[in-house]
């Protein structure tokens, strides 16, 4: 009899980790870090229920560090297996390992040299070094179609429309001459959004269904997103002042580009000075140009039969790469919109201190965590929350705007489309936190009954 063991993402929206164990062999679906408070991290540390080193094979459904940030450690702790994944998500995550690595390092210095760890010898995570021997593990499975495991273990991979690469994994395990079907959702993205494919709902009768849907309690805001951001830009440039966005660096820095470009050429704004503050956000976009597979139809026609279009690519582009030129930002002129830079530069905007230059581009925790609380709609301090899903805030005499809109994850709407039909008689939610079991399970409810 085959068993599902959750090893993280209950009760939270991170540390996905799930166990399946047949036919004497064990398979793990994900291995991501637990993100959030101080309470969530310190779960990273804690042992896991299973012997690591008796696990036989683990596959990714995509590169989020709460979908992979702790394989290092799980290496480290003895698994030798082979870790299966796409090729776009093998490359993401090889960029998203070696930035946690860095930063858990940085962390643990600021914590000794400030004293501030709550624990009395901090110690990061893992480090560059253990990095390497991760990746080494690493093997290459196709984006879509079925592919074999091993002969307890055949998984299908489905277009999940999160981030590049992201899949729904349908896993059909055979023991015993008997096959049973658990379908795993990974981070479902949303319809109709920039660049990447809608999502596709694996076709098979599940046994058992596991859908992530961390806004399947909730509706995103109404409005297109392209019209709402042309409103701001162009506010904004009337009165000289600047636009901070806040962007993680894979995929929603790209979404940002991708409007930008497309309202510069529909003359609906005009052209600015671009500043993506964020290596590793411009090496993701390579990644969102160079695999074509994720693309959707509507970013194939604006790339071009002779692929010269350049959708992700706005007029005036500038990248920093140090901390000196991510200060410099601050004396262009110009209005400047600047996507990828959350963390470094609304760090200066919302901090009510508005100490400048100071922890530019490169944050603390504590101080992302400030960030966060700053950014989330209906915080005080300085900040006035707009219906259109802006925030404003106050920087001396210049407003800086961020837009809180832009997300990866499905809404409510989204898990229940009837076009998601799936079906199984087991159905569960994970990732709902406890405000959100009551509206989230009934989605899934819908979804379950939709099919
Ligand atoms: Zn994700």
């Amino acid at each position: 009899m085959a068993k599902l063991t959750f090893l993280g993402a209950a009760g939270s929206v991170t540390g996905s980790r799930y166990l399946v164990e047949a036919a004497g062999k064990r398979l793990l679906v994900d291995c991501g870090i637990f993100q959030g408070s101080q309470q969530l991290q310190d779960r990273n540390y804690k042992p896991l229920p299973v012997d690591l080193k008796t696990i036989d094979y683990l596959v990714l459904t995509h590169a989020h560090l709460d979908h992979t940030g702790w394989l290092p450690v799980l290496v480290k702790s003895g698994y030798r297996g082979p870790i299966f994944a796409n090729p776009a998500t093998i490359e993401l995550t090889t960029i998203l390992l070696k930035d946690s690595a860095h930063l858990q390092q940085e962390d643990t210095l600021h914590a000794i040299v400030h004293k501030d760890s709550r624990h009395g010898n901090p110690e990061p995570l893992y480090t560059p070094e253990d990095v390497d021997p991760t990746l080494k593990l690493i093997k290459s499975m196709p984006r879509s179609g079925s592919f074999d495991i091993s002969p307890e273990f055949r998984v299908t991979s489905y277009d999940a429309g999160h981030i590049l690469g992201s899949s729904s994994l349908e896993l059909a395990i055979t023991e015993g001459g008997k096959k049973n079907i658990v379908v795993f959702s990974g981070d479902i993205g949303r319809y109709n959004q920039a660049i990447l494919k809608d999502p596709t709902t694996p076709t098979s009768n599940a046994d058992v269904l596991i859908c992530e849907s961390t806004y399947g309690d909730r509706e995103h805001p109404e409005g297109d997103s392209a019209e709402i951001l042309a409103q701001i830009v162009n506010r904004v440039v009337k009165r000289g002042g600047s636009i901070v966005i806040p962007s993680f660096a894979i995929g929603r820095t790209q979404t940002f580009m991708y409007y930008l470009r497309q309202l510069e050429d529909q003359q609906r704004i005009p052209r600015l000075p671009v500043y993506v503050d964020s290596p590793m956000a411009l090496d993701a976009t390579d990644l969102y140009l160079k695999h074509k597979e994720d693309h959707d139809l509507e970013y194939v026609r604006e790339e071009g039969s002779d692929g010269k279009g350049d959708p992700l690519n706005v007029h005036e582009f500038h990248l920093t790469r140090s901390v000196e030129e991510s200060k410099a930002i601050n004396n262009v002129k110009k209005p400047v919109a600047s996507p990828g830079s959350a963390a470094a530069r609304c760090a200066q905007c919302c901090d009510p201190r508005g100490i400048p230059g100071r922890g530019h581009a490169r944050p603390r925790f504590a101080r992302r965590r400030k960030i966060a609380q700053a950014l989330r709609p209906g915080r005080a301090g300085g900040r006035r929350n707009r219906p259109d899903g802006t925030i404003l805030c106050s920087r001396g005499k210049e407003r800086v705007v961020a837009l809180a809109d832009g997300a990866a994850h499905a809404s409510q709407a989204d898990v229940s489309n009837p076009r998601r039909a799936g079906r199984g008689p087991g159905v569960a939610g994970r990732h709902l936190g406890k405000v959100s079991v009551e509206s989230g399970g009934g989605a899934l409810s819908r979804y379950r009954a939709s099919g």
